[in-house]
Parts: C-alpha cells; structure tokens; sequence
C-alpha cells in the first residue's frame, strides 16, 4: 500500500478548476492533488462571465465527494448580471454539490466592469445567498471599506462565508470576522512582499483560517510564476504553520476542519473542530 492514511488532509477552499489550463488536464490535476494530500476542492463558478455559470458545478458533479462547486458572478464580470442570469443562478445554487455563492465582490484595482455594476451585483448576490441559504466567497481588492459596509448592509452576517484576495492587514481581517468572514489565504501570502497579509495570517484566529490556490493564479513560492493547480495549497498552509510555529499536520487539519464547517461539509477530524488559538 502506498496510501499515507496517517497523513492529514488538506482543504483547497478556492480553485478555478473550469480555466482554460487547468480543464483540460482535470485528471492528472486530481491525481497530483490526492498524491499531495489534498482531499477536497471548492471550484469556484466565477470569473468567466455570465455564458459559464455551471462551469464548475459540472466539474464537481463527475468528481463527487472530492469537488464541490460555487456559483456567481465575479466583479470582473458584474456589468453581464442580467436579473436572467440571477434567476439561472438561484437555480443552479439549489443543487446540493453547490456550497456557496461566489465569488462576488468588488475590484478596485482592475476595474473591469463599472464601480456601479459591480456594487450591485454584489449587493444582488448577497441577497440570492440569504435566499437560498449558502454562505458567500467574497472577493475584495482595493475595495476593502466599501466591500464591509456593503457587507453589513445586506446582512450577509445572516449566511456569513468567506473573505479572499484581501491585501489588507490582522485589522481588516478582523472586521470581516466581525461580520461572519473567515480569512483564506493564497500563494500571495509567500511572496516576498506580502507582508501586511502576512501578518493576518499570523494574527487570524485559529478557527476562522483557510488556505487555497486561487488556481490557475498565484502560485506559492517556491513555485511563483508557474501555473497554480491544488496540490500547491501544501506549500500555503506548510509556510503559515512555520510562521506560527505550529506543526504542519495540525495546521492542515485545522484548515481542513475549518473549511468544512464553512461550507458545510461533513468534518474528517472532529477531533481537532473549533480548535482556539492559546
Ligand atoms: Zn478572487
Ligand atoms: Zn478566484
């Protein structure tokens, strides 16, 4: 037997499985995935437009119990948000392999579709969230005030879910966790100059942490500029356990458990759930 069943799992919570890249080489992504101990995948169904929006949902229909989808609109592509494509959406996101809503957000640093555009289908998407009952990923860049108060306004805290792409420092984290927003951290976080994110990783509660890939973007160091895919997400959570001084098995369990309380999935180590940072 070569399987390495003392080994603990490790969470990817946010991967573009459905990119031009990663799609085509699905089945030797999942294996590398599995040899790194990656047991799950979110596939996050957004980010190429309004035409895709069961790009991910397919993928985790023909990978079940390994992958699960989201489904939304991301800011880059708020200006298609036609109430058609919300009404698609809130169909789409009663499937039971669909874990949240997302991701949705603002971008202020691209700006690849109206400020306008992107305010509403962010505030539209919160609500489909408190429709249907499913957390949110949410996706923020240089939007980090306006990205919280939208937040609070629409009473996302009602579903709560997940803050990504952040570049803020511990504080903004907090305030998203004050709203019921989990911090995920990507390969950005071990970049050279990464360091007020590196410092929220550092301060993140333990039990509000979450590693991803964020593939086929943002490759961890040492693999920085090669095409991200799921089993990186080891380099992640390794390099935030030995910042925190934490061994690198309870830390992977520990984001493992953590995603799986988020988008409600069972928890493969209740022995470690809701573990406190000392
Ligand atoms: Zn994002
Ligand atoms: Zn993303």
């Amino acid at each position: 037997m070569s399987s390495t069943p003392s080994a603990a799992p490790l969470f990817d919570t946010h991967a573009h499985l459905d990119f031009p890249g990663l799609a085509e080489d699905l089945d030797g992504l999942l294996a590398r995935a599995r040899a790194a101990g990656v047991t799950r995948i979110v596939s996050i169904g957004a980010g190429r437009g309004p035409g895709t929006l069961d790009g991910a949902l397919t993928i985790a229909r023909r990978h079940p119990g390994v992958v699960w989808a989201t489904v939304g609109v991301h800011p880059h592509d708020a200006s298609g948000l036609a109430p058609a494509v919300i009404d698609a959406l809130e169909s789409l996101a009663a499937d039971p392999q669909v874990v949240a809503l997302g991701e949705t957000g603002l971008d202020f640093h691209y700006d690849r579709s109206p400020r306008d555009a992107q305010r509403d289908a962010f505030r539209a998407q919160i609500a489909l969230a408190r429709r249907v009952g499913k957390p949110i990923v949410v996706h923020t860049r240089l939007a980090s005030d306006e990205t919280l108060a939208i937040l609070q306004e629409e009473r996302a805290r009602d579903v709560g879910g997940i803050i990504h792409c952040f570049s803020e420092d511990a504080a903004f984290a907090a305030r998203a966790l004050d709203l019921g927003f989990v911090a995920s951290f990507s390969g950005l976080v071990t970049f050279p100059r990464a360091g007020a994110i590196r410092e929220a990783a550092l301060k993140q509660p333990l039990d509000a942490i979450l590693v991803e890939t964020d593939a086929p973007f943002l490759a961890p160091v040492p693999l920085r500029g090669r095409r991200a895919e799921p089993a990186h997400v080891a380099y992640t959570a390794d390099a935030i356990a030995a910042w925190r001084g934490i061994a690198p098995e309870q830390f992977r369990r520990i984001t493992t458990a953590n995603g799986c309380r988020v988008y409600g999935l069972p928890d493969p180590s209740t022995d470690t759930r809701s573990p406190r940072d000392p």
